[in-house]
């Protein structure tokens, strides 16, 4: 942990199955900008300074292309973070199921019932397409110990930094607790 005078950096991962939008959240966060059409390989780190309550922070969010497997790539990522952005797509019900085994193998990783964690339900936009309730998303993000959850558009901007300020915001909360 950094120094007091010394700025505080943090580590984010963006996870959840392929196409659900974990770059565009990414990249609309990060840069301000939606791209159509990424690579679905891409799998990169990005550094952007924000401001939380007063301080400020520097974020390093990996956004991730996770392969089926558990494989020592994940186990890293999931090792450097300390909090994550859990993103499926309220069009796709398997992209929500598809999570519950990943925040497993977080918790896992991380030995740690209480990681700092938002569920994402992205494409928000897209309603007439909807697979997946707003009830049913908020019972799972409850039944995971109240994480909370955000509906969010990557492409319209919505809610987008609200999710990576709360994920940020419950790290801060945390290393403060802990006296870091
Ligand atoms: P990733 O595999 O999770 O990184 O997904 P991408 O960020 O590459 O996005 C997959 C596809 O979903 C792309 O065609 C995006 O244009 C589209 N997409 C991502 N976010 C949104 C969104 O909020 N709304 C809509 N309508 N499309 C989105
Ligand atoms: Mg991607």
């Amino acid at each position: 942990m950094s120094r007091a005078g010394h700025q505080r950096e943090h580590n984010i991962a963006v996870i959840g199955s392929g196409g659900v939008g974990k770059s565009c959240l990414t990249a609309q966060f990060v840069q301000g900008v939606f791209i159509e059409s990424y690579d679905p390989t891409i799998e990169d780190s990005y550094r952007k300074q924000i401001n939380v309550d007063g301080r400020h922070v520097m974020l390093e969010i990996m956004d991730t292309a996770g392969t089926e497997q558990f494989t020592s790539m994940r186990e890293l990522y999931m090792r450097e973070a300390q909090g994550f952005l859990l993103v499926f797509s309220i069009t796709s019900l398997s992209s929500l199921h598809e999570l519950t085994e990943l925040r497993e193998q977080i918790l896992h990783v991380k030995n740690d019932p209480h990681v700092p964690i938002v569920l994402v339900g992205n494409k928000s936009d897209l309603e007439d397409d909807r697979r997946v309730s707003r009830s049913r998303a908020f019972a799972l993000s409850q039944a995971w110990g109240n994480v909370p959850y955000y509906e969010t558009s990557a492409r319209r901007r919505i809610n987008v930094t609200e999710a990576f300020v709360d994920v940020c915001r419950q790290i801060i909360r945390r290393d403060l607790a802990r006296g870091a």
